[in-house]
Formats: C-alpha cells, sequence, structure tokens
C-alpha cells in the first residue's frame, strides 16, 4: 500500500501576523532615543540653548552622525518588514483560494504519484467513493494492482498520461468501498517532474447506465428488425414457393383442363361437319360454344399468373382485321341469338383491314368484352364498332368500342372494375357466374400493346368498354400464304378436306388426343403412322422415312423433348436427322416454346388442337400438292378450270362430292334448310381443293339460299349444280383414262 502525505484537508495558518504599524513604532522609537541623547549630550555640554557654543559642537556633530546612523537602518529594517508581509499576505490569500477550489468543487480532485500512492485528495473524491475516512480511501485505491480497478485499464491510463501528458475522459469502472459499482471519467494532468499527476474524478454512473440502457433498448431493437427480418425472409421464401407452386398449379391446371377440352373442341368440330339434323347441330353448337368459352377462362386464369410474373409476351404478325372479327362473331353469335339479342358490327369505311400487331391477344380482348357484354344483356343489342382514331401510311390508331343494352355498372363500382377479381356485386356474380379476371386482363393486355382502355356506363340502360390501340399497316397486297401462325389467316384451300402430300408419324399417348389428331389429320388427307412414346418414335424413324413428327410434349417412359434431342444427336442413327417436328403441348405456357425450340424441335402447336391451326403448321413444313394444271376443258359458263391432277385427291373428291350431291336431293325433299346449308357448305369446299370453280360456285349459291330458307330456288338450282357436277366427273374420268 502506498504512503499518503495528507495536507489541506485539516489545514492550519502558516503565515505569523505582523500589524502593518510596527515599522512606524520601530522609527519614532529610535527618534525618541536620538532626542534624549541629545539633552544628555547638551546637559554634559554646559546645557542648551544658551550655552550652545563653540565647545559644543563637536558633540552636536557626533550626536547627528549617530542619529543618521540609527535612524536610517530603522527606516530601511521597517520597509523591508513591511514589503515581506506584503508578499506573505498575497501567498496566502492564492493558498486559500486554492484549498477553497480543492475542498469545495463538486468532483472528486486528487495528487498522485505514478507508482500509486496519493499526495493528496478532497473530500469529494472520499463521497464519491463512499469512503469514511482518508485512511479507507488509500487502502481501497493506492496499489495499482489492487482489486478494485481492473490492473490492464490502470496500465492502459498510465501508458496514455505517460505518452500524452494528460489523459482525457477516461472511462473507468470500479468498486467502492462500500462494495457499490460505479463509473468514473478521468482527467489527469501528469507533473513537469513526472512523477505525480494531478487528477479529476466526474461520476458517469448515471450517465453510463442511460448508455447502457441506450445499449440495451438497440440491442433489442436490433434483435427485433433481425426477428422481423428473418420472419419476413420467410414468409417471402414461402410467398415466393406459394406463387411458384401457383404458377405451377395453374399451369398443371391447364393442362389438365386442357386435355379433356381439347376432346371436347376436336369431336365437336368433327361433329358440326358431319350430317346431322337441324336439333343435333344446335346441340354441338351449344357445346362448341361452351368449349370456347371455357377455353377463354382457361387462358385468362393462365394469362394472370403469366402477367404477374412479366413472362406475358405480346407478338407482331400481319393479319386480316375483318377476319378476327367474323372468327370472334362466331363464337358469339350462338349465344346472343339464344337470348335474343342482336348482335352487330360496325367497321367504319376507312378503316384499313390489313394490319400487323397480336391479332391473338386483340382477339382475347374482344372476346372477354364482347363474352361481358353478350352475358349482362338480357334484350336489346350487342354492337362492336372499329373506327380508326388516326392514321399514316404506316400506322394507325383504332378505337374498338363494345356498346350494350345491358344492365350497366353503378358509378361507385366502375372505378375498380379493371382490378382483379372484382365484380359489381355479389348478386351480378351470382347470377350471371365469372371470375372477375377477364377485365383485368384485357386491361393488362391493352397496356402491353401501348393502348388505353375505359367505360361508360349507365345502370339500368347499357354500357360501352372501349379501347384504343396503335397497330400496324401491311402494304397494300395482304401476305396469304406467308402468313400461317396463330389468328392469321389460313388460306381456304388449306382447310379443304381432301388428299395431301406427305407421310406423317404421329406420337400421341392420351387416346382421346390421339383419336382427335387422327381425324383432323384423316380429314387434311394426310397419311401417318401413329405411336405412343419417346422409344417408338426413335424406333419408327430409324425403320422408315417420314416428312413430319408430330410429338406430344408429355408422354409416358420418353417425353417429346427428350426424344427430338436424340434424333437430333449425329451419335443416334435415325434416317432423316433433320426432319420436321411440330410439337403438341397442353400447357402452353410462355418458357414451353422456347423449351421445344431450343430442344430442336421445329414448330409448337398447342391444345385443344385447332383444325386451321394444323392445317396451317403442317403446310408451312410440309412440301403441298403440285400446282393444279389448267386442262383447257370449258364448261357451260366458259370459265376455264384448274383442276388438279392428283388422282388420289380427285378420286377422293368424286367419292365424297357425290354424297353430298346425294345428301342435298335429300335435304330438299325433306324441306331441311339447315341440312342444304351444310351440305353444300362441305361440297364447295371440296370443289375448291381439286379447283372445280364452276361447281363450287354453284354450291355457294346453294349454301347461300340454304342459309337464308329460299328452299324453292334451291330446288331449282339444283338440278343446274347436278348436271354442272356430272359433267365435271365426265371430264376428270376422261382425263384419268
Ligand atoms: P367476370 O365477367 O368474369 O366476372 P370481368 O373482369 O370480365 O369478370 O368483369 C368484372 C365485372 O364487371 C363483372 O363481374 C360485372 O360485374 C362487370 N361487368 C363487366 N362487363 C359488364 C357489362 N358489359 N355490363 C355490366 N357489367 C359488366
Amino acid at each position: 500500500m502506498g504512503q499518503k502525505s495528507p495536507r489541506s484537508n485539516n489545514k492550519s495558518e502558516h503565515i505569523v501576523k505582523i500589524p502593518h504599524s510596527s515599522g512606524v513604532r520601530l522609527v519614532a522609537g529610535v527618534v525618541i532615543i536620538n532626542f534624549v541623547v541629545y539633552l544628555l549630550v547638551g546637559q554634559m555640554a554646559g546645557g542648551y540653548p544658551a550655552h550652545w557654543g563653540k565647545e559644543a559642537a563637536v558633540p552636536s556633530m557626533l550626536l547627528i552622525l549617530f542619529s543618521l546612523l540609527t535612524v536610517l537602518p530603522a527606516l530601511i529594517i521597517t520597509r523591508q518588514r513591511t514589503y515581506g508581509l506584503a508578499v506573505t499576505e498575497a501567498l496566502r490569500l492564492s493558498e486559500k483560494k486554492y484549498h477553497d477550489l480543492f475542498v469545495n468543487a463538486p468532483i472528486g480532485i486528487f495528487q498522485r504519484r505514478l507508482e500509486g500512492s496519493y499526495i493528496d485528495f478532497n473530500n469529494v473524491i472520499m463521497e464519491q467513493f463512499q469512503c469514511r475516512t482518508p485512511e479507507d480511501f488509500v487502502a481501497h485505491y493506492s496499489d495499482v494492482a489492487n482489486r478494485w480497478v481492473e490492473p490492464e485499464e490502470l496500465r492502459q491510463f498510465n501508458k496514455l498520461l505517460l505518452e500524452n501528458g494528460a489523459v482525457r475522459d477516461f472511462n473507468l469502472k470500479t468498486q467502492l468501498c462500500d462494495g457499490t459499482i460505479k463509473w468514473f471519467s478521468l482527467y489527469a494532468i501528469l507533473d513537469s517532474t513526472k512523477l505525480y499527476f494531478n487528477g479529476f474524478a466526474v461520476d458517469i454512473t448515471e450517465r453510463k447506465r442511460a448508455e447502457e440502457e441506450l445499449n440495451h433498448y438497440r440491442e433489442h431493437l436490433e434483435s427485433l428488425v433481425k426477428d422481423r427480418t428473418a420472419e419476413l425472409a420467410l414468409a417471402v421464401t414461402a410467398a415466393e414457393a406459394a406463387n411458384q407452386a401457383k404458377s405451377e398449379f395453374l399451369a398443371n391446371m391447364s393442362h389438365e383442363m386442357r386435355t379433356p377440352l381439347n376432346a371436347v373442341v376436336g369431336m365437336t368440330t368433327m361433329l358440326l361437319r358431319s350430317d346431322l339434323d337441324a336439333t343435333q347441330r344446335r346441340y354441338a353448337e351449344t357445346v362448341n360454344y361452351a368449349s370456347d368459352i371455357l377455353l377463354l377462362q382457361i387462358d385468362n386464369l393462365l394469362d394472370i399468373s403469366r402477367i404477374e410474373e412479366g413472362k406475358l409476351e405480346i407478338e407482331s404478325s400481319p393479319f386480316d382485321l375483318a377476319d378476327t372479327v367474323a372468327k370472334i362473331f362466331d363464337i358469339f353469335s350462338f349465344g346472343a341469338e339464344q337470348k335474343g339479342v342482336t348482335l352487330e358490327l360496325q367497321l367504319d369505311p376507312d378503316l384499313s383491314l390489313n394490319l400487323t400487331g397480336d391479332p391473338g391477344r386483340l382477339s382475347q380482348i374482344m372476346v372477354n368484352l364482347l363474352g361481358n357484354a353478350v352475358k349482362f344483356t338480357d334484350q336489346g343489342f350487342v354492337r362492336l364498332h372499329i373506327s380508326a382514331e388516326a392514321a399514316d401510311e404506316h400506322h394507325a390508331v383504332l378505337r374498338f368500342a363494345v356498346t350494350d343494352s345491358g344492365i350497366g355498372i353503378a358509378p361507385d363500382k366502375l372505378a375498380h372494375i379493371f382490378e382483379p377479381f372484382t365484380q359489381a356485386d355479389s348478386s351480378t356474380t351470382r347470377k350471371y357466374g365469372g371470375t372477375g379476371l377477364g377485365l383485368a386482363i384485357s386491361k393488362k393486355l391493352v397496356h402491353l400493346m401501348g393502348g388505353e382502355i375505359g367505360v361508360d356506363s349507365v345502370v339500368g340502360t347499357g354500357s360501352t368498354f372501349w379501347f384504343v390501340l396503335p397497330l400496324g399497316k401491311q402494304p397494300a397486297e395482304p401476305l396469304y400464304g406467308q402468313v400461317n401462325r396463330a389468328g392469321a389467316p389460313v388460306p381456304e384451300l388449306l382447310l379443304t378436306e381432301g388428299k395431301h402430300r406427305g407421310h406423317l408419324l404421329l406420337a400421341e399417348d392420351d387416346p382421346v388426343n390421339q383419336q382427335v389428331a387422327v381425324s383432323y389429320l384423316e380429314r387434311l388427307g394426310y397419311s401417318f403412322d401413329i405411336v405412343e412414346n419417346g422409344h417408338e418414335v426413335l424406333q419408327a424413324l430409324t425403320e422408315r422415312d417420314y416428312d413430319l413428327v408430330l410429338m406430344d410434349f408429355m408422354m409416358s417412359e420418353m417425353g417429346g423433348l427428350e426424344a427430338t434431342a436424340m434424333i437430333r444427336d449425329p451419335l443416334f442413327q435415325v434416317r432423316n436427322r433433320t426432319v420436321p417436328i411440330v410439337a403438341l403441348t397442353a400447357r402452353a405456357t410462355v418458357g414451353d416454346r422456347e423449351y421445344c425450340l431450343a430442344a430442336g424441335m421445329s414448330d409448337y402447336l398447342t391444345k385443344p388442337l385447332r383444325l386451321e391451326a394444323l392445317a396451317a403448321t403442317l403446310a408451312k413444313w410440309l412440301p403441298q400438292a403440285p400446282p393444279a394444271v389448267t386442262i383447257g376443258a370449258a364448261d357451260d359458263t366458259g370459265t376455264s378450270e384448274q383442276l388438279s391432277d392428283d388422282r388420289e385427291l380427285i378420286e377422293l373428291f368424286c367419292q365424297e362430292a357425290s354424297g353430298y350431291i346425294a345428301a342435298l336431293e335429300r335435304c330438299l325433299t325433306e324441306d331441311d334448310a339447315a341440312g342444304v346449308e351444310h351440305h353444300a357448305h362441305k361440297l364447295v369446299g371440296a370443289a375448291r381443293a381439286i379447283g372445280a370453280r364452276r361447281v363450287a360456285d354453284l354450291g355457294a349459291e346453294m349454301e347461300q339460299l340454304g342459309i337464308r330458307r329460299e328452299m324453292a330456288e334451291a330446288r331449282q338450282r339444283q338440278q343446274q349444280l347436278a348436271s354442272a357436277f356430272q359433267s365435271l366427273v365426265e371430264i376428270l374420268t376422261l382425263r384419268a383414262e
């Protein structure tokens, strides 16, 4: 333990007080003594002042000299004494000031040697450190290595002090004499002798406590934030997984729904092309209408997830607007007619019809709007009006307006009507059904195509849903034949039932889908073989030449992608590695197309398979029947026929067309106008396929008469038609010989 040299805390007075007047008294004393000496000397010399004479001169001089020798030193001593007293007093005052400061300062002050012992300290520091006596304090805090302060901290403190000559705000945690723990901030200045330092201690326990509390809160907050962030990250991951699962689910559902729908659409198409009486035709048309609407709903469901993922792509291809609109009206004419609602189309006369854009998406918007209009209108009309808002040589801005005389929409619902899953009210939903997706998707699509969409509506009077779209204009000539993409016109000839060149391989394991594809291929006149998985495809391609493979995407054992990869693989020995492969898939998600093409497939068809799309795709990849030749035969109108020289096709035509002629006869006898329309239509298709114009034209007239139910006129025409057909058969027979 170090030594204490206490001082000022019990301080006594050091300076003896000497009155200021003592010097004056000394001088006065000396002067009086001088006067007495003067009188004595005068007595000895004969008395003053009468006998003061020459004899007194010596004693007087001595006296004066004596006076000078005594009074002067007295004066000097007095002066010096007065000065010494003043200095002592100043020192005393300074000492007192320092002492007062030392004692009364609100902070602990101490002087301490570097080796650890204390020179001095004030009472405050004892109070601060809860020590009852100075000895207590000294006992606790003298030793550098004592247990009340961390030795390392003290070492650090001394190091700083020696290095810098001072230490500022050195925070130290220590145990007080009474055992409590407190924080102090130390300030220290090293004395010039470097033997001791003056120190100041400020109790900062409260500040530290507040800091600790703050730290605690901060840490708590940080851990809360961390927890929440982790929870959020988990939630985001879960949401992403859920979203992914939803997309997967939608894709799978779409597949699951499209597969049976494929059968419905395919079989209905076949049914409508067969011999049906009027009632059967109605039924089939109802099924057809319903499956078209169902397909639209599935597309909407798929599209909403694609839009959410930002994966929806807009195409740009040439299309014929009239053709697109006609196909859409085909869908709704039946539903509207059943409700007694008139379906009207108004195309402005100056409208360009040969456009470029995304006809599929455009159709989807129109189908959504027209579908709603028909759905929410119980009487009156639904009208589609298309006009040009602006146009130049290469561009046109078109306005599409679908107006109905239906139930209308309340003003407060109008603002939200384009949001997903929004329906005007629950009673409407109960009565009319719906998903609340159609308008949301239409809006997204219009925006993706750079357009605007809106609605005006009056409850009880009707609504007008409109959209404005910028589209491209095609060069003057429409590009028929080059345009075989979805929604684009397909040459009539391709749809015609008949015989086409090319031997195909159909790979499809689902029996229903297989049947649909088979019936379409038969209708289109292609010959083909059927296999049911990728292994069988490879086997077939090793054994014989095929002109094209129609390959299902998902098959058991080996799917379409895998099989394609092997066909294209140079190490694998198929007869024709470059054979065109067209994928058939029910998934119809954006990525699938890329997958197919990346895997080496040549093209892509979605299910439900459409006859038109299949025909167009096959036409694109397969060599067509050779061009028709002019045979110089003239019929009774004098028109040259451009008859095909494909013998198989001609043969097939002769068989089928005579069937149609016979069916027409029967329908005319039975007064069945719908039957007349149907069989005449069939005959027209077949006749056009071989280039028999005369029969095709007469057939078309007959079809119109059937539509207009002008049966008397039709009977007269039948004669003409039958004889034209007869002469055609003769020409064909002659040519064959
Ligand atoms: P859905 O028709 O499948 O419910 P939509 O998004 O197409 O979904 O339409 C949302 C809602 O807007 C409908 O439920 C209906 O309440 C209202 N609506 C849309 N079109 C019309 C219309 N032409 N007339 C009256 N209400 C309409």
